[in-house]
């Protein structure tokens, strides 16, 4: 994608090169200029907006993926949250829940003390202070509604299963 872009980019400015050479040894500056500066805005790619709503319904799958890595909420109103298992897989080998995480967590370290604590669905209960809110594990076909309030702010929410946090992981953002 980002490569992409760049090679969008060279040959857009190799193609641009010939004609402002020209144009420069011609002797007409000040019109070279303007033309030159009002191409950079142009080569921006449009990209999709994630809509605001504080009802939001996320899935997981058999693939471990969420199918949400980014939501977007309206700060400090109640947000209600669905998580859904879509997967068929057993609960015990591939259980889904949603973890919203306190700012400033280590991601990594809650991950490996969580993926300890199977009696508590893998929800480590002396690092209360990183979990803002978090839904029941969820097996095959189960769902899960919850509700929770945040200030403005960006936020991390993995899936805590253990193994999972790679690939189920994604970002609230509170505005
Ligand atoms: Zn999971």
């Amino acid at each position: 994608m980002k490569k992409n872009k760049i090679m969008r980019k060279l040959i857009f400015l190799t193609a641009l090169a010939v004609p402002v050479f020209l144009a420069s040894c011609g002797g007409d500056q000040t019109k070279n200029e303007s033309a030159t500066s009002s191409t950079e805005t142009t080569d921006t790619l449009p990209e999709v907006e994630t809509p605001v709503s504080n009802t939001i319904e996320i899935s997981g799958n058999d693939q471990m993926k969420f199918n949400l890595q980014e939501i977007k909420v309206k700060a400090g109103e109640q947000v209600t949250l669905t998580l859904k298992n879509n997967g068929t897989l057993a609960k015990q080998a591939m259980g889904h829940n949603f973890v919203l995480l306190a700012p400033g967590t280590d991601v990594e370290a809650f991950a490996m003390k969580a993926m300890t604590k199977q009696d508590a669905d893998y929800i480590p209960s002396e690092m209360n202070a990183s979990i803002l809110a978090h839904t029941k594990l969820l097996g095959p076909g189960e769902s899960d509604t919850i509700t929770f309030t945040v200030p403005k702010g960006e936020y991390e929410f993995i899936c805590s299963f253990p193994g999972h946090w790679g690939t189920m992981r994604g970002k609230l953002i509170a505005e």
